[in-house]
């Protein structure tokens, strides 16, 4: 290690060897960055945005969250963000102890005070450490939001090339199961063992099917399916119905494009042309690969990829 660095703790590694100053933020331990984090109504430096061990949240994921991208230093659709945070809670039987314009203003003030251009905003809620066990009426609720530089999800040459997924063998759990139209943390379980799933075989990311089998959607992301220049997409009645969702949506009626919402079978991938995701941190990023079927990177989804970004980026608004 160079004096003057900051330990890691994946010291063993080449990245021990550069002076801390050197690293691009993109691979600094997210505990130990410089600037601000907004935690429970002020601003308080980085690395002192903690919580206790025996935190409700973090034992029985009584814990939402949201994922927002900042274009230009603007939030993208913030308040909808801010909204679906409050729902999520609700939906886990809390409510915020803020009003949708002050989580609002907290994310905003973030991302001021960080400087960020394009960047990622992590709001989260979750319940404290008042009581541990299953029962947690009287805990009290705490909220933070951040914010880091993130330009993309996906690599560069995957986006240009189309995504690789595997086929999951995590399913989307039944509506009965679990708030599953939310950002609650107990749901990306299943997202996180998916991922992994996947990426442990080299693929980029991982489709998963619902309880069902049919076709749900990616692990931080919704799909689409394009056939004789009409969009197909599956029913959100178990999955998020994402805001780039429905934002891709308005923008692919807008070119006079038709869209089908209804349940998709496994075995129709053989007989679609192009797929693609769509996620605030994913954006629209084509698909070429869903296990044994092969989709082509093509007009269309390369038009709404276009619409979409000049909208993020104010052009279209
Ligand atoms: N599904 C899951 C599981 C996600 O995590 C996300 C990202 N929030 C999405 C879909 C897409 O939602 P949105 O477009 O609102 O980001």
């Amino acid at each position: 290690m160079v004096l003057g660095s900051t330990p890691f703790p994946w010291d063993k590694g080449f990245l021990g060897f550069y002076p801390r100053k050197m690293l691009p933020m993109s691979v600094l331990p997210f505990d130990d960055r410089d600037g601000v984090i907004w935690y429970d109504g002020s601003l308080v430096p980085w690395r002192d945005a903690k919580l206790h061990v025996l935190s409700h949240g973090l034992h029985y994921a009584s814990c939402v969250f949201e994922g927002e991208r900042v274009y230009n230093g603007k939030i993208f659709k913030l308040t909808e963000h801010t909204e679906r945070l409050f729902t999520s809670a609700r939906a886990l039987g809390f409510d915020l102890p803020y009003s949708v314009a002050e989580i609002d203003d907290a994310c905003r003030a973030v991302v001021e005070a960080l400087e960020i251009t394009d960047g990622y905003v992590r709001p989260v809620a979750w319940r404290g450490s008042e009581m541990m066990g299953v029962a947690a009426q009287e805990t009290a609720i705490h909220v933070a939001a951040a914010v880091w530089p993130w330009p993309s999800y996906f690599s560069k040459e995957a986006r240009l090339k189309g995504l690789r997924l595997k086929i999951s063998p995590w399913a989307r759990p039944a509506p009965n199961t679990a708030p599953t139209q939310t950002k609650a943390a107990g749901l990306y379980m299943i997202c996180t063992l998916s991922k992994h799933d996947a990426e442990n075989e080299g693929y980029d990311d991982a489709l998963m099917f619902d309880w069902r089998g049919r076709i749900a959607e990616a692990t931080g992301a919704n799909i689409f399916f394009i056939r004789d220049g009409v969009l197909h997409t599956p029913v959100p009645d178990c999955f998020l119905d994402g805001i780039t969702r429905r934002t891709v949506m308005a923008l692919a009626r807008k070119r006079g494009i038709d869209i089908v919402e209804r349940a998709i079978q496994p075995e129709e991938m053989a007989e679609f042309e192009e797929a693609f995701l769509t996620g605030t941190a994913a954006e629209v990023t084509p698909i070429s690969e869903i296990g044994a079927f092969r989709f082509t990177v093509g007009e269309i989804t390369r038009n709404l990829m276009e619409d979409y970004d000049r909208l993020v980026r104010g052009e279209g608004a």
